[in-house]
């Protein structure tokens, strides 16, 4: 089953990957068209590469029909595709383009202290599976790294990129967190890890944070504009009802596939 919203005005909004958590870690990659500008918000994992790809596909998409990646943050299972997309400008914080830098610029023993200073709070076993992937796929985080110089455009601020679409800086699950909301009467926040589940959104509580004000304040500013989220790893919901959306739900359809 795959979700999927399209306006009038011809603007879509389509998870490729619907975000999971644990133990299936999967993080939700996001296209989304407005004024004919074709654009990914984060772009997976690298067990996610050949289904980005065949999901695309099917809709016609190839990778390098797209614009614009917007990396929510530098976490792995958002960013390890992002070459795959090799005319597209990559929008990022430059807080997390400078983690980034320095995590790939470290040495295997020095990576824990470049994670944990970015990190107020983070599980020992995500600080392990980052240092692994790093080891295990060092080809990906060379390209990765090859990408970010090419095409990388930090920003800081909240930044329009369309008459109705707006990145947001929605900081404390990491420092330079930015999300993306479609402006709409029902607005749909494309979240990251600003909001990863319905049920960390209802008990304000999240696992890992660099602020945890921030992250509160962020989740309080989504929580005021209404509308609909797609979290990093849960089913998009709607914010007023706290409830998974549903077929025609404001307008949002399940299209069965
Ligand atoms: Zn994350």
């Amino acid at each position: 089953m795959s979700w999927s919203w399209r306006d009038n005005a011809g603007r879509v909004v389509w998870p490729v990957l619907i975000g999971e958590g644990f133990p299936h870690l999967q993080a939700a990659a996001v296209f989304v068209q407005v004024d004919a500008r074709k654009i990914m918000v984060d772009c997976g994992a690298l067990e996610n590469r050949e289904t980005i790809k065949t999901r695309l596909a099917q809709r016609g998409v190839h990778p390098s029909d797209i614009d614009l990646v917007l990396l929510t943050h530098g976490h792995f299972d958002h960013i390890e595709n992002v070459d795959l997309f090799d005319h597209a400008q990559v929008v990022i914080h430059r807080h997390e383009l400078e983690f980034l830098e320095r995590l790939l610029g470290a040495r295997p023993a020095s990576r824990r202290e470049v994670i944990h200073q970015y990190h107020a709070m983070i599980p020992e076993f995500y600080v392990r599976t980052i240092s692994r992937r790093l080891d295990q796929h060092a080809s990906t985080y060379q390209r990765l790294a090859r990408e970010l110089n090419r095409a990388a455009q930090p920003i800081e601020d909240d930044t329009r990129i369309a008459d109705r679409a707006a990145i947001i800086t929605t900081p404390g699950h990491t420092r330079g967190h930015l999300s993306l909301c479609i402006e709409d009467c029902q607005p749909i926040w494309i979240a990251g890890d600003a909001v990863t589940s319905l049920q960390s959104w209802r008990r304000e509580s999240p696992e890992i944070y660099a602020d945890l004000p921030d992250s509160i304040e962020s989740s309080r500013r989504i929580r005021r504009s209404g509308g609909v989220v797609i979290p990093g790893h849960d089913r998009p919901f709607d914010i007023q009802s706290g409830q998974l959306v549903a077929p025609d739900h404001h307008g949002v359809r399940f299209n069965h596939e």
